[in-house]
């Protein structure tokens, strides 16, 4: 007697229970995310399958800089350069970046830069609610990990998702917000790709450097 066919089973009233996949990176819960080493996450997010993304990205775009930083900047995605290369803020944004840190007196190897998403989303279209929510629990690894002193929010996209919600950045710039079970200050700034559209907002975005740098002189903001 052959296999019975699946119209059989469901008129013997039998029902079928299809197993999911069962790849590493899908197997792998948040829980077990928030107690991985360095380089356990960074093996698990340069595999990852959660959301999708994998099918358009080049590679992953993990996060770079100093590990023990204070300054932990959080972008949106990567873009083409980014996927391109494998490392956040590469391209003229990440210019402007590194010459806005400059100007607060920081080299971009003394800061941590990283991104809500790891993998650049077709198009650099805006990332989606369920892309944002896989990859959540690397950045909670990451912040976990660094322990930085403060965050840099740059952009409405990096702001509204780290911090869950969606007020407009106009009106968070200006504020102290905290950041997890550590309380860590963060700061909401403009994203470096809207200051080259719109350079005469730059001066904001000074005022707000130096806003963070004061919260940061001045302990938990
Ligand atoms: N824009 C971002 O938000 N992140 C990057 O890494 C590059 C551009």
């Amino acid at each position: 007697m052959g296999v019975p066919q699946k119209d059989h089973l469901e008129q013997l009233g039998v029902q079928r229970y299809v197993l999911r996949s069962n790849s590493a990176s899908e197997a792998t819960g948040a829980d077990e995310v928030a107690l991985m080493d360095w380089a356990t996450l960074k093996r698990q997010v340069a595999g990852c399958t959660r959301c999708g993304l994998q099918t358009t990205r080049t590679q992953t775009v993990f996060g770079v800089g100093n590990e023990n930083a204070e300054w932990l900047i959080i972008g949106e995605a990567p873009g083409a350069d980014e996927d391109a290369q494998g490392e956040p803020f590469v391209g003229r944004a990440g210019q402007l970046l590194n010459n806005m840190l400059k100007g607060i007196g920081l080299e971009r190897t003394q800061v941590y830069i990283a991104n809500i998403l790891k993998c650049r989303p077709p198009n650099n279209r805006e990332p989606r609610p369920e892309e944002a929510a896989h990859c959540t629990p690397y950045l909670e690894r990451q912040v976990a990990l660094i322990k930085p002193r403060i965050i840099l929010a740059v952009g409405r996209i990096a702001a509204q998702n780290l911090l869950q919600t969606d007020t407009p950045i106009g009106r968070m710039r200006g504020h102290v917000y905290h950041y997890g079970p550590r309380n860590i200050p963060v700061v909401v700034t403009y994203h470096p790709a809207y200051l080259l559209r719109s350079p005469s907002e730059k001066r904001k975005a000074w005022i707000d450097l130096q806003f963070a740098q004061d919260v940061l002189a001045r302990g938990h903001g």
